[in-house]
């Protein structure tokens, strides 16, 4: 192909838009934008390919396409860089495959499917203090727009493990089906919390959804057992959309 013709960048945005910033082929469908750590901008990772070559030679070149039909959206699929390699190089592919992959793509959802989200949930915590015999740890659950719009009115709820001494059960946030003699588990949602949590996630952006503070006493880890091997789970929800699962045992995130 020649490197000097390509689809002007308000093409590739659109395509890439229309296919819901996911790679076209549908054995993939992987994201491709992710937040750019150091500028904090979205960095793109997906390609706006060309079905048809732009020129004379190169993979299913049609020659019968006008220079600008060859240009225009219709042409041009969103790939990951995996998946363009596939078109760019291997000529097995017809145009016809690559152009059934992109009407997928772009077939918008009908309302009773839910949408899949480009949301990331991740579980971490950081250590708030080391005593010898008491150490206070801060829970977090952040949430990451992986989407290519502004995350709106969501809700995050955490379920958590924990080792309560006196009559877990008169909390109201207790989970008795998940809690037994040693284990009381704990259900938090960040409506419970303030509001600014709530607030709305730009592309690329990362935001704290729910802390805890907890502790562990040399008792409580003498005493341990199956404790840090229970889950902690945290689900994203927002209407209209697949809830997000993380599930992560305390000791699969945390060194005690
Ligand atoms: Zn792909």
């Amino acid at each position: 192909m020649n490197p000097q013709v390509d689809f002007s960048q308000d093409t590739k945005n659109a395509v890439a838009k229309k296919a819901g910033v996911r790679c076209s082929n549908p054995t993939c469908r992987k994201l491709t934008t992710g937040p750019d750590i150091k500028s904090s901008r979205i960095t793109t990772v997906g390609v706006g390919a060309p079905i048809t070559a732009m020129a004379a030679g190169g993979p299913r070149f049609n020659a019968k396409l006008s220079p600008e039909e060859r240009q225009s959206p219709q042409n041009c699929i969103w790939l990951c860089q995996n998946c363009a390699r596939l078109i760019s190089s291997n000529i097995q592919y017809s145009a016809e495959i690559f152009q059934a992959w992109k009407t997928h793509a772009e077939t918008p959802l009908t309302s009773d499917l839910q949408q899949e989200n480009a949301t990331d949930v991740e579980i971490s915590y950081e250590t708030i203090a080391l005593q010898p015999n008491k150490h206070d740890y801060r829970l977090f659950v952040k949430l990451r727009n992986l989407g290519a719009g502004t995350l709106g009115p969501y809700t995050v709820d955490l379920e958590m493990p924990a080792r309560v001494m006196e009559r877990p059960d008169q909390n109201a946030l207790y989970v008795p089906a998940r809690s037994n003699a040693t284990t009381s588990v704990f259900y938090i949602s960040n409506e419970q919390l303030i509001a600014q949590l709530k607030e709305e996630i730009t592309p690329g952006n990362t935001k704290v959804a729910i802390t805890i503070t907890y502790f562990v006493t040399a008792e409580i880890y003498r005493s341990r057992g199956n404790l840090f091997s229970q889950p902690v789970k945290a689900t994203f929800s927002r209407q209209g959309f697949q809830p997000v699962v993380v599930e992560k045992k305390l000791t699969d995130f945390q060194e005690f």
